[in-house]
């Protein structure tokens, strides 16, 4: 059905032509909205997500405000020049603090209890402990707090599978459920569409019109088109270097008098833990079968499930009685770099995607950096 079909109501005041139409109501479509009406509040724009509720990441993930753990940052001095692992970092930090003046920390729930890395290999922990001047060097230089980095002495306190961990002090959590609903109250607040149940299936440009199609056969029309449908990106623009990459994780049931709080990081990142509401959140695990997990399909699968559980019983819980409330999963994008990709890609098409396992914290950067980018 093309937009003429609609009813006089529909057509004026439900599916509004638009100055830009945003494609992907996560994080960064929503962000990318409330810095394009932050540069100009004259602007009408319009979100267009697939699901009754965003679909992708933003609402499955672990909610860590993190920017970046040792064994990563060394992970990422192999393959990258200092100067841009310290720009990344830069990027993640200054996104975290940028989002945090656009909703409130008690909002989202935002408590900084500090991240953690945990070891449970001896040589890779002292590696890593020798590395910290290093990077607290790194991170002072990039955004001028001392001491980021520590050994923590109070490990032996968690009654966990191992005490060999280096804390994170500026590392927080917060509640993506929360995020959610305060992000998507200011959209409300700027007066900003959102069409929930629609999937966008094709873009064109023509002149200065562009459309975009809809999976139940409209077409909406637009001046301006940015997409920042993430992981789903490829779809409509192939030409991207968008590798997707599924996350799985699980929740337990609340968990009385849990003896730590905060953000945990162990396997080079690819395992993460966290409090919750007196449970224990843990994801990832990706590592274990890359091949499985490297599709737009959510799902669950036993090799994952079964090896988060493992990890659950010996290291994170190993004396504490809990039981399994449930688990689920999120898609995430990589690329040949951790960078996001923001781009002009055409006279009037744009896109902001690929936020990899970070969007929290790179979630509000790209979105300026994109908004910044349209001019009428
Ligand atoms: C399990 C898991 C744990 C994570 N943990 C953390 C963490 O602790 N900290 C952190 O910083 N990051 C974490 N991440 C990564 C972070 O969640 C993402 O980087 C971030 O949410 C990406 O936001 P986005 O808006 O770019 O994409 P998304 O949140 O994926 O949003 C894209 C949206 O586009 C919609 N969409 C897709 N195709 C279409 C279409 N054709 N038409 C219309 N709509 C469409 C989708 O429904 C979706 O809502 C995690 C991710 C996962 C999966």
């Amino acid at each position: 059905m093309n937009i003429q079909e609609l009813s006089y109501w529909e057509q004026h005041f439900l599916v509004p032509q638009t100055d830009v139409l945003i494609i992907g109501g996560g994080i960064v479509g929503m962000l990318t909205a409330i810095e394009l009406k932050q540069n100009d509040k004259n602007l009408s724009i319009t979100i267009a997500e697939r699901g009754f509720i965003p679909q992708g990441a933003t609402t499955r993930n672990a909610g860590f405000a993190c920017f970046g753990s040792i064994s990563e940052l060394m992970a990422d001095m192999q393959t990258t020049p200092k100067k841009d692992v310290e720009a990344l970092l830069t990027k993640r930090y200054q996104g975290l603090q940028r989002l945090r003046t656009i909703v409130a920390d008690d909002a989202i729930e935002y408590y900084e209890h500090g991240g953690y890395e945990l070891f449970t290999n001896v040589a890779k922990y002292e590696i890593c402990v020798s590395q910290i001047d290093f990077f607290n060097t790194m991170a002072q230089q990039a955004f001028g707090t001392a001491n980021v980095y520590s050994v923590e002495p109070n490990a032996n306190n968690w009654n966990m599978g191992s005490a060999l961990a280096i804390k994170n002090k500026l590392e927080g959590q917060l509640n993506s459920g929360k995020l959610t609903l305060a992000l998507q109250a200011k959209l409300q607040q700027l007066n900003i569409t959102t069409l929930n149940g629609v999937n966008i299936e094709t873009i064109h440009e023509q002149g200065n019109n562009c459309q975009a199609t809809t999976n139940e056969g409209y077409t909406l029309h637009a001046k301006k088109i940015i997409v920042t449908n993430n992981a789903f990106a490829k779809k409509l623009l192939p030409q991207l270097d968008i590798t997707p990459g599924r996350g799985q994780v699980l929740v337990t049931d609340v968990i009385p008098n849990l003896a730590w709080k905060g953000c945990f990081h162990y396997d080079d990142g690819y395992v993460y833990f966290r409090n919750i509401d007196g449970r224990v959140l843990l994801g990832g695990g990706r590592n274990i079968n890359f091949e499985s997990e490297n599709t737009t399909q959510f799902g669950l699968t036993n090799d994952i499930q079964t090896y988060l559980k493992q990890l659950l019983h010996t290291l994170i819980l190993p004396n504490t009685p809990y039981t399994i409330a449930h688990s689920w999963s999120g898609i995430m994008a990589f690329g040949e770099t951790k960078n996001p990709i923001v781009q002009q890609l055409s006279p009037n098409v744009y896109c902001a995607v690929r936020m990899g396992g970070m969007g929290v914290a790179l979630g509000s950067g790209t979105a300026k950096e994109v908004a910044d980018l349209i001019h009428f």
